[in-house]
């Protein structure tokens, strides 16, 4: 059995976990779900992405690593789309 199994979990729609929500101001529990991801400079939208919804005021709280690679590659796709 590889060493990094145990600590690369992967994460699936409907797992769930607990996380601090902004929105909330609280730690709260959330659900993993796949969800449209604005971006920080607000020049797109990533679909589904999996992302951490908060159960509570349903805010995308958590955006876990396994899902950057599908936003830097949609990030690159748009920068090389010819309008
Ligand atoms: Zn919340």
């Amino acid at each position: 059995m590889p060493e990094y199994s145990n600590s690369m979990k992967i994460l699936k729609v409907g797992d769930q976990a607990k996380a601090a929500c902004e929105t909330c101001q609280a730690f709260t529990s959330i659900t993993y779900q796949l969800h449209d991801v604005p971006f920080s400079d607000g020049s797109g939208l990533t679909k589904n992405i999996l992302a951490g919804v908060c159960d509570v005021c349903g805010a995308v709280t958590v955006i876990p690593h396994q899902s950057t690679p599908a936003i830097c590659s949609t990030l690159a796709q748009q920068h090389n789309f010819v309008y």
